[in-house]
């Protein structure tokens, strides 16, 4: 991870991230410096294992190692811009980064703690009740951010006696458009010589990217949760866009055909938007969609925002579309997303702190290029 672009050392600063290596180079690294193999071991422990970031904290290493391993990475996390903590448990963090912010929130619950990272600063995929689609695309995270900010949520919670144990992919961006850096950071993350969290732990949510469904099967082994949100190809195609490339059809197969490969089941993302997606009528088409697929629904009540042309529907609303689901054997818990007092879902809290800080002149260089990049 480069130094904050702020940060004086950060014209000297080349070193590819630590994070940037997987286990093997890192320790490839340090045998081809004529380390000892358990020396090796030792460095990889106090990453992977003891989830120990600092060079400084590393006390089995020698100083002399510590220095030239200081000199060849670059040991720094992204600087923390803001951090909002709500009192359902959740913290939202917004990170600096070269281009734009990067959004990660962590959620506490009994037993377990998650997180939720982003992908990309923004995203092209302008799905119509989304604000980090109504960011536009700037870039894509690589593999060391992607992990850095799993790094960075780890030592917030570890003086709790936490330990992060669960990453969904549904902060910011779409995770299979950059599909090889969020494929390093999954077998990073769930993979036994890595951090080593449980495969199931780890969910990547796409809004149906289906050539990538189709051969994510076989490059990560991780849950998959789907944004449906509509099961009907013009509705679908009005509040996402991308349905248009690939219609509910062609989902559906690539869908089908993952389950297969895979033999897990999927998580189906349903946001219940008021008098748009939660009748009768498409609660029929949902169940249709759902037929053949051994699949969960999470219907998620829509979190309005300023400027977005939803609302959420009423309770009465959500109850009658949940009873449709579960008269029909259909698993469909009503989630109510975290954090929503320090300000909702998927992008939000990044384009909140864009426009708080958009008067600031040094802000600016950042904000433009955030709000201006093309949507494709
Ligand atoms: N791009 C991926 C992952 C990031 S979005 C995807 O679309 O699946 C993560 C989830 O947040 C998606 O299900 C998305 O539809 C949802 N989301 C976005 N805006 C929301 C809003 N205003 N209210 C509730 N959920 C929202
Ligand atoms: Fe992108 Fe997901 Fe938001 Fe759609 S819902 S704009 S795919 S982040």
């Amino acid at each position: 991870m480069p130094a904050h672009p702020s940060s004086p050392a950060a014209a000297a600063t080349a070193a590819p991230s630590f994070l940037s290596l997987a286990p093997d180079a890192l320790k490839a690294l340090l045998l081809s410096w004529g380390e000892p193999a358990f020396r090796a071991q030792q460095l990889h422990d106090w990453i992977y294992v003891k989830r120990v970031f600092s060079l400084s904290s590393m006390s089995n290493l020698s100083a002399s190692l510590r220095q030239r391993l200081a000199t060849h990475l670059d040991w720094q996390l992204p600087k923390i811009h803001s951090q909002m903590s709500g009192a359902d448990g959740s913290t939202k963090l917004l990170l600096e980064s070269e281009r734009g912010f990067i959004e990660a929130v962590i959620l506490r619950y009994d037993g377990r703690t998650s997180l939720c990272v982003s992908s990309q600063v923004g995203c092209k995929l302008a799905c119509t009740f989304c604000q980090t689609g109504k960011l536009g695309f700037v870039r894509h995270l690589s593999a060391a951010e992607i992990l850095a900010q799993f790094a960075i949520a780890d030592q917030i919670v570890q003086p709790e006696g936490r330990r992060i144990s669960h990453v969904v992919f549904m902060g910011m961006g779409e995770p299979l458009d950059n599909y090889a850096n969020v494929v390093d950071a999954v077998n990073r993350l769930s993979g036994k010589e890595a951090f080593g969290l449980s495969v199931r732990n780890v969910t990547v949510s796409t809004s149906g990217l289906v050539p990538q469904i189709r051969t994510l099967a076989h490059d990560v082994r991780a849950a998959l949760a789907v944004s449906l949100h509509a099961a009907r190809d013009e509705l679908r195609t009005e509040l996402m866009p991308i349905n248009r490339r690939y219609p509910l059809a062609e989902l559906k197969a690539a869908l089908l055909d993952y389950q297969k490969d895979s033999g897990d089941k999927l998580t189906i993302e349903y946001i219940l938007i008021k008098d748009k997606n939660c009748g009768l009528r498409e609660a029929k088409e949902l169940v249709k969609f759902l037929h053949g697929l051994r699949a969960k629904v999470n219907l998620i009540p829509f979190n309005s925002h300023p400027g977005m042309p939803f609302d959420r529907p009423s309770d009465e609303d959500i109850r009658t579309f949940q009873k449709y689901l579960s008269d029909r054997s259909i698993a469909a818990p009503v989630r109510y997303s975290k954090g929503l007092e320090v300000s909702g879902a998927c992008g939000q809290l990044a384009a909140k702190v864009i426009q708080s800080i958009s008067a600031l002149p040094q802000r600016e260089a950042v904000l433009n290029r955030q709000v201006q990049a093309p949507l494709s």
